[in-house]
C-alpha cells in the first residue's frame, strides 16, 4: 500500500491522530509540506499568514460594525484619546491610536459607552489584547 501522499488531509489528519505525541507534525495548511511549530498546527510561515489573515478579518468586522460608525462611539473615542494620549498599558509609552473596551461590547453592551468601561491603546497592545482574548475563547 502507498502512504505517502501527505498532502491528501483525511490521511494525513489519520496519520496524526496515531501520533499524538509526536513532535513534529507536518503543517496543517493544505498542501504545505513543512513541519509545524511546537505547540500549534502550522508551520513558521502559515503561522503568521493565519496572523495577518485574521487581523484583516478584524478590521473588516469592525468596519462594518454600525457601532463603530455612530456618532455617540465616534465622539467618545475623540474624547478617550485626548484625554488618554499614551497607550495605558502599564509599561507601554506608545502614542494610543486605538480605543478599546475593558470589559467587551459582546459581554456588556450596555457598558459599551461608559467612558469607564473604555481605555486608550496604541495598536500594538490592542491587537495583542485581542489576540490573547480570541485565544481564551477558542479554549
Ligand atoms: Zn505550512
Ligand atoms: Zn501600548
Amino acid at each position: 500500500m502507498m502512504i505517502a501522499n501527505l498532502t491528501d488531509p483525511p490521511l494525513r489528519g489519520m496519520l496524526i491522530r496515531m501520533s499524538p505525541w509526536a513532535p513534529l507534525r507536518p503543517c496543517t495548511w493544505p498542501a504545505c509540506l513543512s513541519l509545524a511549530i511546537v505547540g500549534d498546527s502550522r508551520c513558521p510561515q502559515h503561522v503568521e499568514l493565519r496572523r495577518r489573515t485574521r487581523r484583516a478579518d478584524d478590521h473588516a468586522r469592525r468596519r462594518l460594525d454600525a457601532f463603530y460608525q455612530s456618532r455617540a462611539w465616534r465622539a467618545l473615542r475623540v474624547r478617550v484619546l485626548r484625554e488618554q494620549p499614551l497607550c495605558s498599558r502599564p509599561g507601554c509609552a506608545t502614542p494610543s491610536s486605538d480605543v478599546a473596551h475593558v470589559i467587551p461590547r459582546r459581554a456588556r453592551p450596555d457598558l459599551a459607552l461608559d467612558r469607564d468601561n473604555v481605555r486608550g491603546l496604541c495598536h500594538a497592545c490592542h491587537s495583542a489584547e485581542t489576540a490573547r482574548r480570541e485565544s481564551w475563547h477558542r479554549q
